[in-house]
């Protein structure tokens, strides 16, 4: 009888674990096409980090049943394996061009730059006159 109910639990678990899972599986596979798409899936990977803290702190307190602990953290395990892989894939090229772009910045930041006293417009050092408003920049610097 206790098998039986058992069998049971574990079948509905079954269909509630795989329902969410394959929907997630659609939605990855759509938002890898797009910017930022890699953000939702941190936060999604980062909340199923805190439910399985969560389930294993119910565990040791004694709210939840051994197989159904079992259960959840296997399918809370299946899922943030595969959002970790996505992650991964997502922000894969991310880094290499945010790397690009902070030195890009940080070259432009490097350069000698006049700020003009008219407009406070920034402009490489050795410019004579500010290209926004015309005003003579080696007098704002003297
Ligand atoms: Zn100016």
């Amino acid at each position: 009888m206790t098998v039986a109910v058992c069998i049971v639990t574990v079948a509905v678990v079954c269909i509630f674990v795989f329902r969410p899972f394959l929907t997630t599986r659609g939605r990855i596979g759509e938002k890898d096409a797009g910017p930022g798409g890699g953000t939702r899936l941190v936060e999604e990977r980062e909340a199923l980090i805190d439910a399985i803290r969560e389930l294993d702190f119910d565990h040791r307190m004694g709210k939840v049943e051994e197989d159904d602990y079992r259960a959840t953290r296997s399918r809370y395990e299946n899922r943030a394996v595969e959002l970790m892989r996505a992650t991964e894939e997502s922000a894969g090229p991310k880094p290499e061009i945010e790397n690009r772009i902070e030195k890009e910045i940080a070259a432009l930041k490097k350069k000698d730059t006049v700020t003009c006293g008219g407009c406070g417009w920034e402009t490489p050092e050795g410019a004579r006159f500010c290209p926004q408003c015309g005003k003579a920049l080696a007098e704002s610097r003297l």
